[in-house]
């Protein structure tokens, strides 16, 4: 099971499983997570520790994050546009 992503809803969980994979919602992390589908657990603090390995990884190797390189204004200029 890998955390894939953060959503202000909650956080994106796929479950992989025998050649399967779905992926689920969780809103808050307990201390494990359990697949709706399949039933499996993985633990939580597992889970987050892949997640921001993973992303720091990404950080130092890819282009940076497009929201910090947003020139400030844009949404105004284009809200006027529209
Ligand atoms: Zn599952």
């Amino acid at each position: 099971m890998i955390l894939d992503g953060r959503l202000p809803q909650g956080y994106v969980v796929v479950c992989t499983s025998s050649g399967d994979s779905h992926s689920f919602l969780v809103r808050r992390l307990g201390p494990s997570v359990e697949c709706p589908e399949c039933g499996r657990t993985a633990l939580s603090p597992d889970l987050l520790q892949a997640y921001y390995e993973r992303d720091s990884r990404l950080e130092l190797s890819s282009a940076p994050p497009v929201r910090r390189h947003r020139p400030r204004g844009e949404d105004e200029l284009r809200a006027a546009a529209e």
